[in-house]
């Protein structure tokens, strides 16, 4: 089938901002704001997903208004997006009403079989998914067999339908068109090959799901916060590959032509930024990346460097995720590398200057004080700061020049344009 493309459509460039407090949508859409004043239009998406509205005690509807609010004060008018992220159908309901993206999560269900016979029938209705396939842009053709088609549709059907079925649990609710969906198979163990992303689009189509993102796993390590670990060579290799699967996919299937890839970063991957915008402009491809949480981080820093009074809460609220790093790590212990012996006891850090505290955590790998283990610590240790309640987000406000200004360098000088501006 093929879809006529008649409600949201979402522009080629855009960004995933993840704002834990939703005290930040301003000086992160002033970063969007600048790039549109350079010519390049990214567009911002607020995204947060359960588990964070859960450990934070928000609503969806508090992301919304915030963003509404930014949007306002700034006079943007380009558009704007609230992303449910990683939703399932046991989670997607409280996003109904303040959403108008949505992450459809469905790496749990990858290798579930589907039912009996459906991979054998995928595999009879798709003859083009076997032998040789020739993809633009891919030098070599792929080959693939019978066996190994039908052992990725095993694989990857039963995923795939469940993302059809959270599909129309929220186009029965909200009107089709109104919301773009993304279908992420992210947090799982192995990237998916060429021909394989290349059949899971085959699926999405058979489906009928009008997808404009899918976030494939790549191959290296995503950390929270900190930089990519990995080869970049294969990564750009791969990167590229995806594009070409994604571009050929729309000709064949009949896909939205916006449908671009979704990176979730996990934060700060800087050291792919380069193939990424390379890879981008070979293929004249769009891309949405999701750098979600680093600008609590940044919050951290605007406090330290506001005064005492911020500096002292910054470094209270390290002492305590110290005290609790067991259980803040744990629901996030795939994604962070903590090594404790390279974490600064609390009366080392009682001493620090607020250039000492910014030096640690700004994410400059060439500063000599920065520290990655510090970072990856307090970027899962936001739920010390929710504990704290009004006390830290009235000091939000009250240090809001000092946080903003680095929210908003942050996210254009770290962000948006090496992956979009550099030449
Ligand atoms: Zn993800």
């Amino acid at each position: 089938m093929s879809y006529r493309q008649t409600g949201i459509v979402l522009e080629k460039l855009s960004i995933g901002v993840g704002d834990r407090f939703a005290h930040q949508a301003k000086p992160q859409l002033a970063a969007c704001a600048r790039a549109a004043d350079k010519g390049v239009l990214v567009v911002p998406v607020w995204n947060k997903s359960n588990r964070e509205h859960k450990i934070v005690g928000s609503e969806p509807g508090n992301t919304r208004a915030a963003a509404d609010a930014a949007v306002r004060e700034l006079g943007w008018t380009h558009s704007y997006y609230v992303d449910a992220d990683h939703i399932n159908l046991d989670t997607v309901d409280r996003f109904l009403a303040a959403s108008d993206f949505y992450t459809l999560d469905v790496a749990d269900a990858i290798g579930h079989p589907p039912d009996a016979g459906a991979a054998e029938s995928f595999v009879h209705r798709h003859p083009e998914l076997v032998g040789r396939i020739e993809i633009q842009g891919i030098p070599e053709p792929l080959q693939v067999t019978a066996e190994q088609t039908c052992s990725a549709a095993r694989k990857y059907l039963f995923a795939v339908s469940q993302a059809g079925r959270i599909y129309r649990h929220i186009a029965d609710r909200k009107q089709a068109g109104h919301f773009i969906t993304e279908v992420s198979m992210d947090e799982t163990d192995s990237p998916q090959t060429p021909s394989e992303l290349l059949l899971i689009l085959a699926a999405i189509a058979d489906q009928g799901i009008p997808i404009q993102t899918i976030a494939p796993k790549f191959t290296g390590r995503f950390n929270k916060g900190v930089d990519y670990a990995g080869d970049v060579g294969q990564f750009e290799k791969e990167f590229g590959s995806d594009l070409a699967v994604i571009a050929h996919a729309i000709a064949h299937y009949g896909l939205p032509a916006n449908l671009k890839l979704s990176v979730h970063s996990g934060s700060d991957k800087f050291s792919i930024y380069e193939p990424i915008r390379r890879c981008l402009r070979l293929f004249g491809a769009g891309v949405h990346v999701k750098t979600a949480g680093t600008t609590w981080l940044e919050e951290l820093i605007g406090l330290a460097e506001a005064g005492p009074e911020g500096l002292s809460m910054a470094k209270q609220i390290y002492t305590s995720a110290l005290d609790h790093l067991d259980d803040l790590c744990a629901p996030y212990a795939a994604v962070i590398d903590i090594d404790p012996a390279r974490l600064p006891s609390a009366s080392e850090v009682r001493d620090w200057t607020a250039e000492q505290y910014a030096g640690t955590l700004r994410h400059d790998q060439q500063n000599p004080l920065f520290n990655s283990h510090v970072r990856q610590l307090l970027h899962v240790g936001y739920k010390i700061a929710a504990n704290l309640g009004n006390r830290y987000t009235d000091l939000l406000r009250a240090c809001e020049e000092s946080i903003s200004r680095n929210v908003t360098a942050n996210l254009y000088d770290r962000h948006i344009e090496p992956l979009f501006l550099r030449t």
